[in-house]
């Protein structure tokens, strides 16, 4: 009898007092009596319309029922068929609006805990480290992935796993892309990162890191030393700015900037680490998504007294996951919704002391289908801030569209591909993630890494003969 409980089985978190001030993962996970409770939860539907939901297609129900017998080398096993980054899906996809979405168990009552189930059994399996790498026989065919974020990781593991001689190009010193730079470590412990980034090493993939394709080696060199087709998994690096009057004082930062220096340079440990970031006592973060909570929470944990997320829409249009904003919550962050920025202010010595909004109110859907927000008359006010958090959204950075002639692009930067290929207009240039979509999810990432590994394979295939 599947156990009928309408709420998930609780998974353990730090306090938010606690938390607050410290760097530490907020949720802690099931221990393995939990998970397989949970697991009795799940009705096995036939229809599977949990795995509809998934972009990479991982055969939910059966590696429930494997948690269910307490079977978690068969349930890992049957997750990595399809995702080789379960750990960090696990913690980050947004599975309300996939796999949790789609499950019978949310028409009365919550969905299945399928993300809490999954990184119980990842990091089960990562904490007996028993992951064995395969061995697998090469077939002499070079082939080229630019990024080393979840997209050309997916793409390289894939290849590897089907014989190819893999190489990645990483402009950083470290792998993961914003696994590791962006998301904090609250959410996603990079010692995590490192492991399944090591999974895919383990497959025999190459990694060749800070060389930025682009300047160090162009697209087409790589064709003239023998790889025979290139994933571009380069993700939207560049910040977007609001070109607000002050927007360049002392005291503002991208989110992206501002979490790179946290994460990546470990600036919460200054001067142990040579990066400072300067948060001032007030901090204010405009935006409303995944990226705003991240930079709020983290000013939160660096000491500041009051943190605002600044955003032109209302509770219901917030872009970020339910949990991140319930977490914020928890932690003190403000809410100051149906505000817009008009300005920011500074002092004579060129440093941020507040920042001018306007209230706003909704109307009609735009395009996007969320209510269009317009400003209310004489609503102007300063919030008094020393430092501002743009988290507006980033864009692919410009340099691979720069320096590889015959590749098409949008307007707006992303690359130009065929969906069911992931190929570009440059034959045997293919490309998939941030760098086609805009920013968007870690997982659809992983599917359009997948989706092009399988039609490097068949194009090859074909120019073998
Ligand atoms: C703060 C933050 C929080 C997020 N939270 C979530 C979340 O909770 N859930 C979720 O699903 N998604 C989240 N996302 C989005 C998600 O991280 C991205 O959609 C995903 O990482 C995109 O993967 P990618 O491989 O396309 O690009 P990236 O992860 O950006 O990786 C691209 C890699 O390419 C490298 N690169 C770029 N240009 C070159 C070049 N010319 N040569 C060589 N290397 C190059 C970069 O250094 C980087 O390592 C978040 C994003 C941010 C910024
Ligand atoms: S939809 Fe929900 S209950 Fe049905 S198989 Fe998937 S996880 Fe289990």
């Amino acid at each position: 009898m599947p156990n009928m409980s309408p709420k998930k089985v609780q998974i353990p978190e730090q306090d938010p007092q606690i938390r607050r001030k410290n760097f530490d993962e907020v949720a802690l996970g099931y221990t393995l009596e939990q998970a397989m409770e949970e697991a009795t939860r799940c009705l096995q539907c036939k229809t599977k319309p949990c795995v509809d939901g998934c972009p990479v297609n991982v055969p939910i129900p059966e590696f429930i029922k494997a948690v269910e017998d307490g079977n978690i080398d068969e349930a890992y096993s049957i997750i990595t068929k399809e995702n080789a980054l379960p750990a960090i899906c696990g913690r980050v996809c947004p599975q309300e609006s996939q796999c949790e979405g789609r499950c019978v168990r949310a028409k009365k009552g919550e969905s299945v805990g399928i993300g809490r189930l999954e990184r119980f059994v990842a990091d089960y399996i990562m904490s007996k480290g028993n992951i064995e790498p395969k061995n697998i026989e090469k077939n002499g065919i070079k082939v080229a992935v630019v990024g080393a974020g979840p997209a050309g990781l997916t793409c390289a593991g894939e290849l590897a796993k089907k014989g190819y001689e893999v190489t990645v190009f990483e402009a950083l010193h470290e792998l993961g892309g914003v696994l590791l730079y962006g998301i904090p470590e609250f959410r996603l412990p990079k010692s995590l990162v490192a492991k399944e980034v090591q999974s895919i090493i383990d497959m025999g993939v190459e990694i060749n890191k800070n060389v930025i394709v682009g300047r160090s080696i162009t697209v087409d060199e790589l064709f003239e030393e023998g790889y025979k087709a290139i994933f571009v998994g380069s993700g939207a690096g560049l910040p977007k700015f609001m070109n607000l009057e002050g927007e360049n004082l002392n005291g503002v930062y991208s989110a992206n900037e501002f979490l790179t220096r946290v994460n990546l340079m470990k600036a919460y440990d200054f001067p142990n680490n040579p990066t400072p970031v300067k948060t001032g006592k007030r901090v204010a973060v405009v935006g409303g998504g995944n990226v705003a909570m991240d930079a709020a929470r983290t000013a939160v944990r660096l000491g500041a007294e009051e943190v605002y997320i600044v955003y032109r829409r209302g509770e219901e249009e917030l872009p970020a996951r339910l949990e991140e904003i319930h977490h914020a919550k928890e932690e003190g962050v403000i809410f100051k919704l149906l505000n817009n920025p008009t300005k920011i202010i500074g002092d004579e010595k060129g440093w941020v002391t507040g920042m001018e909004c306007v209230q706003m109110e909704l109307g009609e859907p735009d395009d996007s289908g969320r209510r269009r927000p317009r400003v209310k008359e004489n609503s102007e006010f300063i919030l008094p801030v020393e430092t501002v958090v743009i988290a507006i959204g980033q864009s692919p950075n410009p340099l691979i569209r720069q320096t590889t002639p015959g590749l098409s692009v949008e307007s707006w930067g992303g690359i130009i591909v065929q969906e069911e290929t992931m190929e570009t207009s440059k034959e045997y240039v293919y490309a998939g993630g941030d760098a086609v979509t805009g920013a968007a999810t870690v997982i659809l990432a992983m599917g359009a890494g997948k989706t092009a590994a399988e039609a490097i394979h068949k194009k090859v295939l074909e120019l073998q003969g």
